[in-house]
């Protein structure tokens, strides 16, 4: 049985005669309420009562009122996405779960409504299996924020070994452990960070497309953020994902941009798909991706902290949204690019999926999501 409550992120006052619901962009939803019904109304939306207890009591006090119009008033404020069921309860989360995701539930809820749960996406986010490709730079802040989300289950693949420059923007990492190997420290940072989160970690190079495969396959989705070798990298990537069907957000900081892009598998078209379409008909874009290869994963790469993080958050965003569905990812066969001066985001090119891709063709596959 459906038992209604106002959201915890969602304000209900009263002034006067009216009463205000929500806040977005300061403004609430205003409602006259001359008699007093609806604050009434709202003061059974409760958690404790059931939505057929709210309907009899409310009829009871005010006769004039149907049960049709009491339902059409909370049908209503659920399509507004005011109310949760507090008769849902979690399957796997118990207490220490709910006070830690406390107020990833409370975002959660943002996007559900009487029908659906904020614990299943905050489930579905810690049996989600990801394998992530690089620690480094980017990686390493992408590892953080994945770990504080409650992905629980992680496979992490990097060879390089901390460097004291590295520290301008890798949080992850202590000054104490320069020269020992990231992937290392990175595990003994993640279990003290959150104990929860099984991070298994490999420690090589990434040679060929099979390397990548091997890394991957027991993941569901793949995050790249590895950069070398640079020319080819992102091809392996590409070619193992789609071969396994596994979504991939993969990305990179160029200077003062950083770019990152999303592909499903199947759905979308693949990196392969794009140097067919975007750069066979336009030679500028190619000239930015040659640029972006040449120039974006070269080890002494400008790079700043704040910038590294926004392009992390915004990679992380997109894969949750791939992950739980609460958003459509932005950047699903889309190059997007952000802008780290004026913040803002933009595509700087599309593609879709094309009947002559080689890489596509290589394999049939279905998409995982
Ligand atoms: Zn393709």
């Amino acid at each position: 049985m459906i038992k209604p409550k106002f959201k915890e992120t969602i304000p209900v006052f009263f002034v006067n005669n009216e009463i205000h619901i929500g806040e977005e962009d300061g403004v609430a939803g205003v409602i006259e309420d001359p008699n007093g019904s609806i604050q009434y109304l709202i003061s059974l939306i409760d958690g404790e009562n059931t939505i057929e207890t709210i309907i009899e009591k409310v009829i009871l006090k005010y006769p004039d009122i149907t049960a049709e119009e009491v339902q059409g008033a909370i049908q209503s404020l659920n399509e507004e996405k005011y109310l949760e069921d507090n008769a849902i309860t979690p399957t796997l989360m118990g207490e220490y779960e709910k006070e830690r995701y406390k107020a990833n539930l409370n975002f959660f809820s943002l996007f559900t409504s009487l029908e659906d749960s904020k614990f299943d996406i905050q489930e579905k986010v810690m049996n989600t299996k990801i394998a992530l490709l690089g620690v480094g730079g980017l990686g390493s802040q992408i590892l953080y924020h994945l770990a504080a989300l409650g992905f629980h289950n992680i496979t992490a693949l990097d060879f390089d070994t901390l460097e004291l420059s590295n520290f301008n923007r890798q949080l992850l990492y202590s000054e104490e452990n320069i020269d020992e190997l990231k992937i290392e420290m990175a595990k003994k940072r993640i279990s003290k960070f959150n104990p929860n989160v099984k991070l298994d970690i490999v420690n090589k190079r990434i040679e060929c497309a099979e390397d990548v495969m091997n890394h991957i396959q027991d993941s569901e989705y793949v995050i790249c953020v590895a950069d070398k070798p640079t020319l080819y990298i992102q091809d392996w990537v590409n070619e193992a994902v789609v071969k396994l069907g596994k979504p991939l957000v993969s990305g990179g900081v160029l200077n003062t941009r950083g770019r990152f892009y999303s592909i499903i598998p199947g759905k979308t078209g693949c990196v392969e798909c794009h140097k067919h379409t975007v750069i066979a008909s336009d030679e500028k874009v190619n000239d930015q991706l040659n640029n972006m290869n040449q120039v974006n994963f070269q080890r002494n790469n400008a790079a700043i902290s704040p910038n590294v993080a926004m392009l992390a958050g915004a990679m992380v965003n997109e894969f949750l949204g791939l992950v739980t569905g609460i958003k459509h990812p932005t950047s699903l066969g889309k190059m997007m690019e952000l802008n780290f001066l004026t913040y803002q985001t933009y595509s700087i090119s599309e593609w879709e999926k094309q009947e002559e891709c080689s890489v596509c063709n290589s394999t049939s596959v279905t998409a995982t999501s």
